[in-house]
């Protein structure tokens, strides 16, 4: 028996639009699908058809032009929303739906004003109506982490029974802690009928910053699926980043034994592109993918890093696609060489930036045989640091 296979479900065009600031317009949406199709995620959620005209014709592009990888579309159960969504997806090459309604009381009474017979009505309704027009029903349980787990357990069994294949426990609001998320994860795969077909999936917010370790505590105690976006972006404090989960998991195989179908070459360019297209900017501190993650500045480190990277390493750049190309600096290297060096390093400069950049590294080439790419980022982050695009947030390393 192989290791069990997660499947990533990315949500960046989802709910990471609705990060507070962001919007993807269609062409935009596209192009970040393409590059997740690349990276290689098995799911993504391309939007909410319901909410506007302009997420309906994104989620239509997307799910048309796409190869190879599921194209969902966020659903209320509500009939209009299903009969949007199908329009939206009738002709994509494969269709899920996602359906949700909130289970918890407290989102019962005060959001949505109905018992929890009519929602688990609405939501068997609902299901039954979107059979046979998508090629997969995925149904969600709306802050399921705050919900009565009998009751989650009814629904989730009334939904499978209608015909949802997958079954999503979202901590919508951030609440959950990992070793109890985990036990919810174990309750729900005990107590749900036809588990040998259903997907266990988990969709966690970082409220309280926990949505990743939340997520792999999920993995840890069995689901299926892992429900992400890329650098972590999303509504309020956002969603479990995809890079972090995914590198926990790499990193400490021994531990997880779960496989995935990520190309982690490309997880560096993927974040870069997203974090432009939201124009966000990374704290330099982030995960994985920050400015700093792999810098290392006290000088017993880098000593033992000269020696033997695995010292203070666990993970190489390379791993995620940032390049190290061999090529070395000097102080006989042109402008020509320092441009590519830059882009081969992943910078995106202005013309004044790598104008102050170059000189900057002659300054340093003039008492350095070599200037190696440590060098280099250091130059570029000063630059950076001090230049004007970085105050208004367009730019990151
Ligand atoms: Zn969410």
């Amino acid at each position: 028996m192989g290791d069990r296979k997660v499947i990533v479900f990315d949500t960046t065009l989802r709910d990471g639009e609705q990060t507070p600031g962001v919007n993807f317009d269609k062409e935009t949406k596209y192009k970040i699908a393409n590059k997740l199709a690349s990276l290689g995620v098995d799911v993504i959620e391309a939007g909410f058809p319901a909410a506007s005209n302009g997420d309906f014709e994104a989620v239509k592009y997307v799910g048309e032009n796409l190869d190879g990888v599921t194209v969902a579309g966020l659903s209320r159960c509500v009939k209009s929303d299903i009969d949007r969504t199908y329009e939206a997806l009738k002709n994509a090459k494969k269709s899920r739906i996602h359906l949700f309604i909130a289970t918890s009381d407290i989102h019962l009474k005060y959001k949505l004003k109905i018992s929890r017979d009519e929602a688990l009505k609405m939501a068997v309704d609902s299901v039954k109506y979107a059979l046979g027009k998508f090629d997969e029903i995925q149904f969600s349980a709306e802050d399921a982490s705050r919900t009565d787990w009998d009751f989650l357990i009814k629904v989730f069994n009334e939904v499978i029974d209608a015909g949802a294949k997958i079954i999503n426990i979202p901590d919508t609001v951030g609440y959950a802690v990992p070793k109890e998320f985990g036990r919810l994860v174990e309750y729900v795969k005990d107590n749900i009928h036809d588990r040998e077909n259903v997907t266990i999936s988990v969709h966690c917010h970082n409220d309280l910053g926990m949505a990743v370790v939340n997520s792999l505590s999920a993995v840890e105690s069995g689901a299926d699926q892992v429900e992400v976006t890329v650098c972590g972006i999303g509504e309020r404090a956002g969603n479990a980043a995809l890079e972090e989960v995914i590198m926990a998991i790499n990193t400490r195989k021994d531990y997880f034994n779960v496989i995935h179908g990520i190309n982690t070459k490309e997880i560096y360019s993927t974040c870069k592109l997203v974090s432009e297209m939201a124009g966000i900017e990374l704290q330099p501190n982030k995960a994985i993918v920050g400015f700093n993650a792999f810098r290392h500045t006290a000088g017993i480190h880098q000593h033992g890093v000269i020696n033997n990277k695995a010292t203070y390493e666990i993970m190489k750049p390379e791993d995620i696609g940032i390049t190290t190309d061999h090529i070395s600096m000097g102080k006989l290297s042109g402008r020509n060489a320092f441009e590519l060096k830059l882009k081969n390093m992943g910078f995106n400069l202005s013309r004044d930036e790598i104008n102050i950049a170059f000189k900057r590294f002659k300054d340093v080439a003039d008492n350095k045989k070599v200037v190696d790419d440590e060098d280099i980022r250091e130059i570029v982050e000063d630059v950076i640091l001090n230049s004007k695009s970085f105050k208004e947030g367009e730019l990151w390393g």
